[in-house]
């Protein structure tokens, strides 16, 4: 495969009050140009460490991250980074919320005139063009995750991360949402990692699924290729038997992981493992 990212064996460890507590162990994947991945696991097993490490925001305790063949050892523009929780200058207007990114990415190879018309075409892009002068109090949850969509996209990041992007959003704004990032992504064939707990957004968005087993010193535990043709109709798909193939398979993998995490293998005649109580000891 192509690997234009390169998750290589990070493992990292974070120094607590009980001690070290090893959060992932030896993640290893590998992330084509133009590929949908999305990250599945449960609440605290390590996703958004994941991310930021790939974000640059952390430093993996041993590994790394390669991307475009270029070791990852800070927070740059190359990768945007969208939260769950919007991160918009509260008093900076939509356009300026964009237009400080733009500025900040093109000041030397694109004129003024080229900033202006950037910003607007990626407030246009998602659909933001109409409420350019209002303030991020003005508008509406899914609008704010609209303009944060729009600002990381301005960057042309080489690989855009995305942390439960639509999770904070009602179900009606998240499948709009949803529709919107998968035009968007046919019309761009951008990288990206996406964070999520729905199991219907990873089917219906990703080219696989990534899916995390339980921390702690979590890892990648099974991957799903989804193979299913694009443009992809939410609709028609909800009677497509693969698409609930997929859709079960992520189910059953979670599932199994929530009932029997850690669960320790009994050993014939004797006693079993005690399970693992403390995260680190
Ligand atoms: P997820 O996104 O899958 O819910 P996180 O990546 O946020 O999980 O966290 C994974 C684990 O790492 C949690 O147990 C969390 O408490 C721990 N953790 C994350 N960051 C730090 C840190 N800076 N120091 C100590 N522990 C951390
Ligand atoms: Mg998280």
């Amino acid at each position: 495969m192509n690997s234009y990212l390169d998750i290589d064996h990070v493992s990292i460890t974070f120094p607590t009050d009980k001690g070290p507590l090893n959060v992932l162990k030896d993640v290893h994947l590998k992330v084509a140009q133009g590929e949908f991945v999305s990250l599945i696991g449960h609440s605290g097993c390590g996703k958004s460490t994941v991310l930021n490490i790939v974000a640059g925001l952390l430093s993996a305790t041993e590994g790394g991250v390669v991307l475009e063949g270029k070791e990852v050892t800070e927070p740059g523009p190359d990768r945007a980074v969208v939260f769950q929780h919007h991160s918009l200058m509260p008093w900076l207007t939509v356009y300026d919320n964009v237009k400080l990114a733009v500025d900040r990415v093109f000041r030397k190879t694109k004129t003024k005139q080229e900033r202006h018309e950037w910003t607007l075409h990626n407030l246009e892009l998602v659909h933001m063009g109409h409420a350019l002068d209002r303030r991020p109090d003005e508008i509406s949850g899914g609008m704010k995750q609209r303009v944060g969509i729009a600002r990381a996209l301005s960057m042309q990041p080489k690989v855009l991360l995305m942390d439960e992007p639509f999770g904070a959003l009602d179900s009606l704004t998240r499948t709009h949402m949803q529709d919107s990032l998968m035009e968007i992504q046919a019309n761009l064939n951008n990288t990206v990692i996406m964070i999520t707990h729905d199991v219907d957004e990873a089917v219906l968005l990703s080219d696989r699924i990534v899916m995390m087993s339980n921390g702690p010193s979590a890892t990648v535990g099974e991957i799903l290729n989804i193979d299913l043709p694009r443009p992809r109709d939410r609709l028609e798909l909800a009677e497509d038997p693969t698409y609930n193939h997929y859709r079960a398979e992520v189910v059953k993998f979670l599932h199994e992981r929530h009932t029997k995490p850690e669960a320790p293998k009994k050993t014939e005649g004797g006693n079993a493992d005690k399970p693992k109580l403390r995260l680190a000891g």
